[in-house]
């Protein structure tokens, strides 16, 4: 049997019940190098593979004594490791043991003061008097049995309670947002001196454990496939595949005729002669761009770019014939944790849980198995991991780049000359951008091609050409962003030129709208 991260790190369970904030947890817990994974509060403990070395019950939107609240599977106290409830977490907790919560006079929504009245607890050591971050409406009204008071605050008589011999705590407030100050220290506390959990979560060690862990699931002679992109993601997950099965691992750069200037060049550079990965190259952007013809829509560009990759995909892979003559057995994927988050996070009692997959059509058709070595990473591990596997720096932090590429940044029709016109006024603009070492400081930044022309001059001449809008972004999350604030000097250096350089371009404007209202990419 395949062994999960799980049993191999010392692992903290994370049941989730539905806060906003639960995978917070999971990412705090983990920068202190202790690994930890979330699952829905609806888990049931005699189906987890892995034994935890510490269980933390989430916040979450619920009341406890509502008709249909989620509760957790009590055979968690049965474990006999430590619990820690936050807000729902730990109502949850007083309502098994008595019942004693009920709604509040009023709602506590932001900061409060910590205060510890026990001085022994392990939970708050080296946090007393500290900002911690309140969001809830119910209340404890009574100690459940068996639990003392280690800490209140001004308007929360029980905002922590420890059941010391069973080492089960509970707190109201949210230690895993960064608004209460040293709220990672509890959970660190937590974690490491009360669960004794090891800080072994080190991307060095997860190489290892992961490369073993790919050998074991792929066996000796299976071979595996997966696409290749440009991206950091899908770079770092084939560069491992790589160190764990050399070239039974397949990896596939179809070229869709709107990829970045010079891009299949450069990754067939990168990767191959970089890297030693088995790659090919598929030139398929004559195929891509007749099917774009005529078409305006953005959400049809967007359609038609996902299928004709599925049935080129598809059909390119079938080209590649393993060595033992038989098919091939594994699609990799670059699936991050955020997504599975996104698939496994609770959202409501009824919900039925959806599987993530990033390229679904490709699995149905081609009965492959899916691989997925980046499955328990966020981003910036991914990154890291990138660095050590000895991806070049700027792969590494490269800006993220849609799926249907340049075709969503030409406005308007979608045919070989504008993707020229957009591609090369974005190769300038990003290469100013690293001249001038803002590329770090920016998360994202691209050049549009509008459909609409206007009036110029150049040369003594009247021109009439096209325009370019430039965008940059700062966000930390991607669900909402603010315009990046270039002088003037770089806009105007960026603007001269492109349109001395680029054909076809007359003017350029910049975008100053934030998101929301307006989204990252134009289309
Ligand atoms: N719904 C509960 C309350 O209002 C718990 C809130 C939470 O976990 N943030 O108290």
């Amino acid at each position: 049997m395949v062994e999960q991260v799980s049993s191999v790190f010392d692992t903290i369970l994370v049941l989730d019940f539905g806060s906003q904030y639960s995978h917070l947890i999971t990412r705090r817990l983990r920068e202190f190098n202790i690994y930890a994974e979330m699952l829905p509060c609806t888990q049931k403990i005699s189906e987890l593979s892995w034994k935890p070395k510490g269980v933390i019950l989430s916040g979450g939107p619920y009341s406890v004594y509502e008709e249909g609240a989620p509760h957790v599977d009590h055979a968690v106290f049965e474990l006999g490791v430590p619990i820690l409830g936050i807000c729902y977490g730990m109502q949850e907790l007083a309502w098994i043991n008595g019942k004693q919560v009920a709604r509040g006079e009023k709602r506590e929504y932001g900061p409060a003061t910590l205060n510890v009245v026990d001085q022994d607890s392990p939970l708050f050591v080296g946090v007393n008097h500290s900002r911690v971050w309140m969001s809830h409406g119910d209340k404890l009204h009574g100690l459940p049995t068996g639990y003392k008071v280690i800490a209140t605050s001004d308007n929360s008589p029980f905002c922590g309670i420890a059941h010391e011999s069973k080492f089960i705590y509970g707190i109201q407030f949210h230690p895993e947002v960064t608004h209460s100050t040293l709220g990672k220290i509890v959970l660190k506390n937590f974690a490491v001196d009360i669960c004794h959990a090891r800080q072994n979560w080190t991307m060095e060690n997860f190489i290892d454990t992961e490369i073993q862990r790919i050998r074991q699931l792929v066996g000796p002679t299976a071979e595996v496939i997966g696409a290749v992109s440009g991206g950091v993601d899908s770079t770092v997950a084939s560069k491992l595949m790589t160190e764990a099965i050399g070239d039974r691992f397949h990896a596939l750069l179809v070229d869709n005729g709107v990829l970045r200037l010079n891009e299949a060049a450069i990754v067939k550079q990168t990767l191959c002669d970089g890297l030693g990965i088995n790659l090919t190259v598929v030139d398929a952007s004559d195929e891509f761009l007749d099917k774009l013809k005529g078409v305006t829509d953005p959400e049809k560009k967007r359609k038609i770019i996902g299928n004709t990759f599925i049935h080129v995909f598809e059909r390119e892979a079938a080209k590649i014939k393993p060595k033992d003559g038989k098919e091939i057995e594994f699609l990799l994927q670059g699936t991050l944790y955020p997504d599975v988050i996104e698939s496994i996070s609770f959202k409501g009692p009824s919900q039925t849980i959806k599987t993530h997959h990033n390229v679904g059509g490709l699995l149905e058709d081609m009965k492959l198995k899916l691989i997925e070595p980046l499955r328990e990473l966020f981003k910036d591990e991914v990154r890291h991991l990138g660095e050590l596997l000895g991806i070049p720096h700027d792969l590494v932090w490269r800006h993220p780049f849609p799926g249907p590429g340049i075709a969503i940044r030409v406005l308007g029709e979608v045919t070989r000359s504008q993707v020229e016109i957009a591609r090369k006024a974005d190769h300038i603009y990003i290469e100013e951008i690293k001249k001038a070492g803002l590329y770090n400081k920016i998360s994202q930044a691209f050049a549009c091609l509008l459909p609409v022309k206007s009036v110029g001059v150049m040369g003594d001449q009247r021109t009439y050409e096209q325009v370019i809008a430039l965008r940059a972004i700062e966000t930390s999350d991607f669900m909402t962003a603010d315009w990046f604030p270039f002088d003037h000097d770089f806009l105007k250096k960026v603007a001269s030129r492109i349109v001395n350089e680029v054909d076809g371009v007359a003017r350029v404007t910049y975008d100053i709208t934030s998101k929301p209202p307006a989204t990252v990419e134009w289309e």
